[in-house]
């Protein structure tokens, strides 16, 4: 996954070039983390210098998911959480108890084996802060 993907779907759709989308883009491959819009915005700054509105924001993450640049995760809220997208198969979690978002680092081979066809399966437990606190 790299900047090459998104330069290759901004020629394929014809439309301009953005710093902003470049940008939102380079946050959400160097984030080890899912992220929510808000998380986004308040993390924009270190990669573009000008603000930019909500709307905007949720146009490039739109483009983003039309490209299948990026998968796209719902909380117990209906937040959404962005991610970029593998080539291999993933397992995220929703926490039960603090509703964190995260990518399980876990042997996805069998899991995958019962969803073939699934680019990632979501499970609702205890994160392993939480667990750790019960
Ligand atoms: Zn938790």
């Amino acid at each position: 996954m790299s900047i090459e993907k998104l330069n290759d779907c901004i020629k394929s759709k014809n439309v301009n070039i953005s710093r902003a989308r470049e940008a939102i883009y380079n946050l959400i491959l160097s984030s080890e983390e899912c992220l929510n819009v808000a998380q986004i915005i308040k993390l924009l700054p270190e990669y573009y210098p000008k603000k930019i509105s909500q709307n905007t924001l949720y146009r490039h993450l739109n483009f983003f998911l039309e490209c299948d640049l990026v998968i796209m995760l719902q909380d117990d809220f209906k937040r959404s959480y962005y991610y970029p997208k593998r080539n291999s198969f993933m397992i995220f979690c929703v926490c039960t108890h603090c509703n964190k978002v995260a990518r399980l680092d876990v042997d996805t081979s069998v899991i995958h084996n019962e969803f073939p066809k699934a680019e990632f399966i979501t499970v609702h437990k205890l994160c392993s802060l939480c667990s750790a606190r019960q």
